[in-house]
C-alpha cells in the first residue's frame, strides 16, 4: 500500500532528527494524525518561529532573544571571566545553579578531523578578538571531556597564550565529569564541583 504523500513526507522530516530512526518517525506522524487541528498549528508555528524570533548574541554567540543575550547585558556579571563552552545547551546546565557569574562563549561544536570540523568552522576567532581585548582576566575552558573536546580546548588555550602571553589565566574544569560525556547531562553538583576544581591550563 502506497503511504498517503503528506504523511510521507512528515515521516521524512522527522527521519531527519537525529535519534530518530523509521519507526520511530512512522509512530510520531500517525499519532499526530490523531491530535487536534489547533495542537498541530502550534507545533508548526513554534518550529517556524524557532529561528526567525531568535538571534545569536554578537558578543558570546549563545541563541537568544535579544542581542546582546541577556547575559551579556547583565551589568552585575563579571565580562572578563569567561566560560566557553560548546554548546547553548551547556549554558542551561552550567546556570542552573546559579552560582557562576562571569560571562559565555559558545563554540557551536568542537573540533572533529573526522567529520572536517577544523577550528575555522568553530567560533574560535570571535573569542580570540574577545581575549585580546586587554579586559579580560580569566578564560575557563568548558568544553566536553570526549576527545574532541580537549583538543579543542588544547587548541584553544594554545591560540590564547600565542597572542596574551601568559598575563592571561587559562583554566579547564575539573573532570568529576564522567569522560567521554556531555556537559549537558551532567547533574548541578557535578558541574560545580567541575567548575571549582579547575585547574591553571
Ligand atoms: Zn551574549
Amino acid at each position: 500500500m502506497r503511504v498517503p504523500q503528506p504523511i510521507q513526507n512528515l515521516i521524512e522530516a522527522f527521519e531527519k532528527l537525529p535519534g530518530i530512526g523509521p519507526k520511530t518517525a512512522q509512530r510520531l506522524t500517525y499519532y499526530l494524525l490523531h491530535v487536534p487541528q489547533i495542537q498541530l498549528d502550534e507545533l508548526a508555528s513554534a518550529a517556524e518561529n524557532l529561528k526567525k524570533q531568535t538571534v545569536l548574541c554578537s558578543i558570546c554567540l549563545n541563541v537568544n532573544e535579544h542581542n546582546p543575550c541577556d547575559i551579556c547585558s547583565d551589568s552585575q556579571r563579571d565580562q572578563s571571566l569567561i566560560c566557553v563552552v560548546e554548546q547553548p545547551l551547556d549554558i542551561l546546565a552550567l546556570e542552573k545553579n546559579g552560582k557562576y557569574k562571569g560571562v559565555y562563549h559558545v563554540l557551536h561544536g568542537a573540533i572533529s578531523p573526522l567529520n572536517n570540523i577544523g577550528p575555522d568552522e568553530l567560533y574560535i576567532k570571535p573569542l580570540l578578538d574577545r581575549t585580546n581585548k586587554g579586559t579580560v582576566r580569566e578564560v575557563i575552558l568548558a568544553t566536553n571531556p570526549t576527545m574532541e573536546g580537549e583538543a579543542t580546548a588544547m587548541y584553544i588555550a594554545k591560540a590564547i597564550k600565542q597572542l596574551a602571553g601568559d598575563n592571561m589565566k587559562i583554566t579547564r574544569i575539573a573532570h568529576g565529569l564522567p569522560v567521554g560525556a556531555d556537559l549537558e547531562y551532567a547533574d548541578e553538583v557535578t558541574l560545580e564541583k567541575a567548575m571549582e576544581g579547575r585547574r591553571e591550563y
